[in-house]
């Protein structure tokens, strides 16, 4: 059993960083916990709630907004100025429950291939804010899902800030309705015409892929949905969304 030795929650994201600073505590931050609590690595010792710190504001601006890593999946739900498939794929990701504990940064750094949330936040071209003690730096997303740990080089997630202009579309294959996606193909057309798709369920995290070079992906198949039905399906979904937006 997970034998932690202390629990540390403060008011500031400077008192975040020197506390995550000491090399010789391994220590983890704690966004909603949703995921975390169940999945402690056994070598953490100490855990940092960020639960009093703040980073809860959204700023909406006409073309972009920002959001604060620790806002929660139901105030995305609830934000009538943010993007239509931002807000639907939010509300996807669970239950009421879950969506009032998750926060946004949860849900970049745990980077999972299901989320349709990540997806969606990579076809609107986020940006993440990460701070550490050592300064601030924003990377993309799909830079930062290339290497979550790196990007993040002991520090955290502050904000993300993304575009809010464009045609959506969306379109996935689950065991029901409610299922988390097998496969979700998601893309939006910018306003100066280029096309963003995203897919869930091909590879270790959402990814951005070329629409043009769909045969070359090679998912890692399941109990839910095989290597090749798959593939098939994220050329069948990505087909049809394309479509939609041209
Ligand atoms: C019932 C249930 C259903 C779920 N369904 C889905 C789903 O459909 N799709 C999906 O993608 N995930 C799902 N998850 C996994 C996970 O809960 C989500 O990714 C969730 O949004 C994580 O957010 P959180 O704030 O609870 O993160 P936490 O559990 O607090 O943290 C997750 C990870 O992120 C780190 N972290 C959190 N905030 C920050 C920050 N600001 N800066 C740096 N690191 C940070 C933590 O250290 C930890 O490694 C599910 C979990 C449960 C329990």
């Amino acid at each position: 059993m997970q034998q932690l030795k202390s629990y540390h929650r403060p008011d500031s994201v400077e008192a975040v960083l020197s506390l995550l600073d000491r090399p010789d505590v391994k220590t983890t931050v704690i966004g909603g916990g949703t995921s975390l609590v169940a999945t402690l690595p056994e070598e953490v010792e100490e855990v940092v709630d960020l639960q009093a710190v703040g980073l809860t504001a959204v700023v909406h601006t006409p073309d972009r907004m920002t959001i604060g890593a620790m806002v929660r999946l139901q105030s995305l739900v609830a934000d009538k100025e943010a993007p239509e498939l931002l807000r639907r794929m939010a509300h996807r990701e669970g239950p009421n429950t879950f969506r009032n504990a998750a926060s946004l940064g949860g849900v970049l750094v745990d980077a999972n291939s299901e989320s349709e949330l990540l997806a969606a936040l990579l076809v609107f071209e986020a940006v993440v804010s990460v701070q550490t003690s050592a300064g601030g730096r924003q990377k993309t997303l799909p830079d930062f899902l290339a290497d979550v740990a790196g990007s993040l080089d002991g520090g955290l997630v502050t904000a993300v800030s993304l575009k809010k202009s464009g045609q959506t579309a969306h379109a996935r294959v689950a065991r029901t309705p409610q299922d988390k996606p097998i496969v979700a193909a998601l893309a939006r057309k910018a306003e100066n015409g280029d096309v963003l798709l995203a897919l869930c369920g091909v590879g270790e995290t959402a990814v951005l892929v070329d629409p043009t070079a769909l045969d070359t992906l090679n998912p890692t198949g399941d109990f839910r949905g095989s290597s090749v039905y798959r593939k098939q399906m994220a050329a069948v979904l990505s087909e049809r969304i394309l479509n939609e937006l041209s």
